[in-house]
Parts: C-alpha cells; sequence; structure tokens
C-alpha cells in the first residue's frame, strides 16, 4: 500500500483526491475528509482520485 500526505491536514491516507482550491496551476492532493470541505471553495476543480492500492 501506497499513501500519501493531505496538504491541508497533513493525514496520511491511501486514498487521495487531486484539487485545486485557488486560482492558478497548482495541484494539491488531499483526503476525503479535506475534499469535502474544499468543494465550496469558489476556485474548487477536481482533478482525479488518486489510490495507494496495489493491483
Ligand atoms: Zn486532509
Amino acid at each position: 500500500m501506497k499513501t500519501k500526505v493531505c496538504t491541508l491536514c497533513q493525514k496520511i491516507a491511501t486514498t487521495m483526491y487531486r484539487v485545486q482550491v485557488a486560482k492558478g496551476k497548482v495541484w494539491i492532493f488531499v483526503c476525503t475528509d479535506c475534499c469535502n470541505k474544499v468543494k465550496n471553495e469558489p476556485n474548487y476543480r477536481y482533478g482525479g482520485t488518486w489510490k495507494g492500492e496495489s493491483h
């Protein structure tokens, strides 16, 4: 299992969401909780789901 660290809360998780929360081209990886929070941001963009599970 691979993990990533959430950019916003520093939680380690195996499923991350690639999102933009500010204007520009900066993509960050956030956990499920933070993804649900930033969904309401006016500049929110969703760029895909990252899964650390090996297949
Ligand atoms: Zn988070």
